[in-house]
């Protein structure tokens, strides 16, 4: 896998993290819009790639989406991309 992801022309770098935490919460990957940045718990699983791109994509774009709406959206284009191409699925 790539170490970074070209979004719109920004490189943003992909860092494999042992544990994800935001807030009080553990997850497979994050955004981190202060270091456009992403970070993933595994380097195969393309589905939280393709969820943590999204949210870099809004960043990119800078469109100001409300946070529960942006999500939703993150896992629809989740879904639609891993449901219709071959792509590595969550454990
Ligand atoms: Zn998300």
């Amino acid at each position: 896998m790539s170490k970074s992801l070209n979004v719109l022309g920004l490189k943003v770098p992909v860092q494999i993290k042992k544990r994800i935490v935001v807030g009080n919460m553990e997850c497979y990957g994050v955004y981190r819009p202060h270091r456009k940045t992403i970070e993933i718990h595994s380097p195969r699983d393309k589905a939280t790639l393709i969820h943590e791109a999204f949210h870099a994509l809004c960043d990119r774009l800078g469109i100001g989406l409300d946070p529960m709406i942006e999500e939703i959206l993150a896992n629809a284009v989740e879904l639609l991309i891993t449901e219709n191409f071959k792509v590595i699925q969550k454990k």
